[in-house]
C-alpha cells in the first residue's frame, strides 16, 4: 500500500507510555491532519514518522516498506517544524539547496531545482537574503521550500503556522491547500488548531492522551462527532 502505515505503534520516554497500541492508515495522497490538545502526543507520533523519534513498539510502513528501522534521510519523507530552523549564517538559496547538497546533487542540478521552487512559493526576490532578514512569513516559506525541494513522496508539518499572526496564518492556509492540490502528495499536518483541521484535511485524526478518538473527514468530526471530547474539542469556540 502506497501512503504511510502505523501498526500496533507503542511509544514511552523512560518508561512512562504516552502512546499506546496506535493502529493509522494515512492513503497516498491524503491531507492528513493530526488534531489534539497540547501534551496529547502529536509531535511524539509525527516525529516517529520522521524517525526523529524512536518507536518502543510497533512499527511504521511508508509505501509499503517497513521504514521503522530506518534513519530519517532514508524514509522517503521531508519534514517543516513550527521554528522553521533555518541555518542563519547560509543565504535562503543555500539553506534551500543544503540538504540536496549534502546528498551529492550537481551545482547545476540543485540550482534548477531551487529556482523552481522559488518560483512556486513565490520566493524568488529572496533568495540572496540571509533568514535573520526575512519576515516570519518568509521564513516559513523558506522552511516550505526546503522540504519541497527534495520531492519527498510524504511532508510532515508539526504546527508549521503557529508563529504567525491571524492574518498570515489565514493566507497560508489557502496557500498550503493550494500547494496540496499541486502536488498531489501525502501531508500529515499536526495542528492544535480546529480551524486549521477543518480548512486543510481531508482526513481528520482527533487526539487525545495517546489514543485516537476519531478517524473521520472533517465534515463528520464537525457534525458526527464520536465522543464527548472530540464534540467538546472541535466545537468548542477558541
Ligand atoms: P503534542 O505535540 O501533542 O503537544 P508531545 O508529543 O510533544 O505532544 O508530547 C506528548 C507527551 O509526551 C507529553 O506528556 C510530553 O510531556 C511527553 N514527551 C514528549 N517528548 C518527550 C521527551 N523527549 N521526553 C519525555 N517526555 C516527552
Ligand atoms: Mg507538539
Amino acid at each position: 500500500m502506497n501512503g504511510v502505515e502505523l501498526r500496533n505503534v507503542t511509544k514511552a520516554y523512560a518508561g512512562l507510555t504516552v502512546m499506546e497500541d496506535i493502529n493509522l492508515e494515512i492513503a497516498d495522497g491524503d491531507f492528513l491532519v493530526l488534531l489534539g490538545p497540547s501534551g496529547c502526543g502529536k509531535s511524539t507520533l509525527l516525529n516517529m514518522i520522521a524517525g526523529l523519534e524512536p518507536t518502543t513498539d510497533g512499527s511504521i510502513h511508508i509505501n509499503g516498506r517497513d521504514v521503522t528501522s530506518l534513519e530519517p534521510d532514508e524514509r522517503d519523507i521531508a519534514m517543516v517544524f513550527q521554528s522553521y530552523a533555518l541555518y542563519p549564517t547560509m543565504s535562503v538559496r543555500r539553506n534551500i539547496g543544503f540538504g540536496l547538497k549534502m546528498r551529492g546533487m550537481l551545482r547545476d542540478e540543485i540550482d534548477k531545482r531551487v529556482a523552481e521552487v522559488g518560483d512556486l512559493l513565490q520566493i524568488t526576490p529572496l533568495l540572496d537574503r540571509k533568514p535573520s532578514q526575512l519576515s516570519g512569513g518568509q521564513q516559513q516559506r523558506v522552511a516550505i521550500g526546503r522540504a519541497l525541494v527534495r520531492e519527498p513522496s510524504v511532508f510532515l508539518f508539526d504546527e508549521p503556522l503557529s508563529n504567525l499572526d491571524a492574518k498570515l496564518r489565514a493566507d497560508m492556509r489557502i496557500e498550503l491547500k493550494r500547494l496540496h492540490e499541486r502536488l498531489g502528495r501525502t501531508i500529515v499536518y499536526v495542528t492544535h488548531d480546529q480551524i486549521e483541521a477543518m480548512t486543510l484535511a481531508t482526513k481528520v485524526v482527533v487526539l487525545d492522551k495517546g489514543g485516537i478518538q476519531q478517524v473521520d473527514t472533517p465534515e463528520n468530526v464537525y457534525r458526527r462527532p464520536a465522543n464527548r471530547f472530540v464534540a467538546s474539542f472541535v466545537g468548542a469556540p477558541t
